[in-house]
């Protein structure tokens, strides 16, 4: 009884440790970055900042529109510069966060603390690891296997499964495809296709009437590589994992499907669309399934704080 209460206690310490390690790893490569927002654009200022955004390859979290404000993250050493020249265009610019890895470290601080707390694996009021997606969509395939399989429809750079839950009543119906976290930082797109699962199943008595109508292929995390770097690494990292250049790895997914693909030699780009169109295996795998699977007639791809309809 010794050995195993001090394997416990080892055992909570070091996943302490390592989450304490990750938290400071995520956090501290972005010390006193900056985030800083202009003034709600117009049509001329937006086009100005937008030839900017795309040269400079800063990374602009709002992307410069007509009606919104733009808002980017600037590193401490080009904070000043950047701020002067968004001065200069007139686009009165405001420092919205001084230190951005103060609120990373107090993001995982709040999800921590939520989970401490928590009584089952899903908890629509968090974030989610990619552990705790898989492990709340092997329950729902566990537990409703009258509606639910599960595909995998894809192998990643770093050997996950792309996992994709068929929920239907039977043949015959059109579908609807859901996916999250194609850009792996923006991390409320999973639980939110999550929470479409659970409403199908856990909750199908009130929704049985749409199963009747449609099925649904629900894909909550799509580029799993990119999502679990961005949980232990880096918090804003966005793109896959594939190694085309060693000082800058991944290509921006939603950029890498074969339509309207256009080629840029900028690896280190954040919407870097690869060597070639589909060049990337998560995209090679969710395009031929969308191809191959014709009863597919609507796609919805969960993007998060740009405040864009895509
Ligand atoms: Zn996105």
């Amino acid at each position: 009884m010794r050995v195993s209460r001090n394997f416990v206690s080892i055992l909570t310490f070091s996943v302490f440790l390592t989450a304490a390690f990750e938290t400071t790893v995520s956090a501290g490569r972005y010390k006193d970055f900056k985030v800083i927002k202009t003034k709600i654009l117009g049509v001329h200022e937006s086009s100005v900042l937008s030839q900017l955004a795309f040269k400079s390859g800063l990374d602009f979290w709002s992307l410069p529109r007509n009606g919104k404000n733009a808002i980017l993250l600037c590193e401490p050493q080009q904070a000043e510069e950047i701020f002067k020249e968004l001065t200069r265009l007139e686009l009165r610019p405001e420092i919205l966060t001084e230190d951005v890895s103060r609120e990373i470290a107090e993001e995982r601080f709040k999800i921590d603390q939520i989970n401490s707390a928590k009584l089952k694996v899903a908890n629509w009021e968090n974030f989610m690891t990619l552990d705790e997606i898989n492990q709340y969509m092997d329950e729902v395939v566990a537990n409703y296997s009258n509606i639910v399989s599960e595909l995998e429809i894809g192998t990643t750079t770093e050997g996950r499964a792309t996992r994709v839950l068929h929920i239907s009543t039977g043949p015959g119906k059109p579908a609807i495809f859901i996916n999250g976290a194609i850009h792996a930082r923006e991390w409320i797109g999973p639980p939110v296709a999550m929470y479409a699962i659970n409403q199908l199943t856990e909750f199908y008595d009130q929704n049985s009437a749409i199963l009747n109508s449609v099925d649904f292929y629900i894909a909550p995390v799509v580029n799993p590589d990119g999502y679990v770097f961005s949980w232990e690494q880096d918090r804003f990292w966005r793109k896959t994992r594939s190694l085309n250049d060693l000082n800058c790895l991944g290509v921006d997914a939603n950029r890498n499907f074969d339509w309207q693909w256009a080629p840029d030699n900028d690896m280190c780009s954040l919407v870097y669309p690869g060597t070639a169109p589909a060049s990337e295996p998560e995209i090679q795998g969710l395009q031929s399934f969308l191809q191959e699977h014709t009863e597919i007639t609507f796609y919805v791809d969960l993007h998060s704080f740009g405040q864009a309809c895509l």
